[in-house]
């Protein structure tokens, strides 16, 4: 960071105002956010915990660690979660335990498998699949009964459901995936629903979000992916 630190920290505070503004105006009460801060210095991170921030998002298991791991053994603890809502690679499971809390994009039985017996206990969101996407990060939804089933027997904390949006058609393309989220998560009697971005937070709030998942809009345009250490 070249800016001063208690500057950074007013700019990140004033923008997390502005999301929970934003979330307001859609209509949402007790919508959470989770800064999300991946390819960010660990400045960013703090920032986030000062403005009141309970937990923070990364994706990239190297970067957790390089970021994170090191101030988590000084510090005994973090004095916030570290969520992980990156595609979960099952041998870097063993790497992430001592620092993440929960793990946000869980979305296939080999995961569940190795949490289990890597993180007994550990609490998780399923992430569903956005329709006509194979291929793609999640679950297909018919599949996300049987997997959180699956997680509930291996002694996993199935929190609820996670969703990322369709990166073509804007904002409203992803009011369909979420609407489907919702219902499930009612239906499966799950408490989170992780669903929202910079971007398309008002469709997902609408649609019952009960936390979204805010990068850009609180820290600005990430660093290009080729500069960071992965
Ligand atoms: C990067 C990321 C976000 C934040 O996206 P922004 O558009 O920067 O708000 C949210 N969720 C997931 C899974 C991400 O990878």
């Amino acid at each position: 960071m070249t800016t001063d630190p208690s500057t950074y920290d007013t700019v990140v505070a004033e923008r997390l105002h502005a999301v929970h503004e934003r979330i307001a105006r859609a209509g949402g009460s007790g919508v959470t956010v989770l800064p999300v801060t991946k390819s960010f210095p660990v400045e960013a991170c703090w920032a986030a915990y000062h403005a009141g921030g309970a937990a923070v998002g990364e994706n990239y298991a190297q970067e957790v660690v390089a970021k994170l791991g090191a101030e988590r053994l000084s510090s005994e603890r973090l004095p916030f979660e570290v969520h992980f809502i990156g595609q979960l690679q099952t041998n870097k499971v063993r790497m992430l335990a001592p620092i993440v809390s929960l793990f946000g994009a869980v979305d296939r039985l080999s995961q569940v498998r190795e949490l289990a017996k890597r993180v007994p206990g550990a609490r998780i969101l399923v992430q569903v699949q956005a329709p006509g996407s194979p291929g793609k990060a999640g679950c297909p939804i018919a599949e996300v009964p049987a997997l959180i089933e699956s997680a509930t027997s291996a002694g996993l904390m199935a929190d609820g459901l996670m969703a990322v949006g369709p990166t073509e058609g804007g904002p409203e393309a992803a009011r369909p995936l979420f609407r489907s989220v919702r219902a499930l998560a009612t239906q499966l009697g799950l408490a989170t629903c992780s669903m929202g971005m910079s971007d398309d937070l008002e469709i997902a709030v609408q649609e019952g979000s009960t936390q979204v998942r805010i990068g850009t809009a609180l820290f600005g345009r990430r660093p290009h992916p080729e500069t960071l250490v992965r």
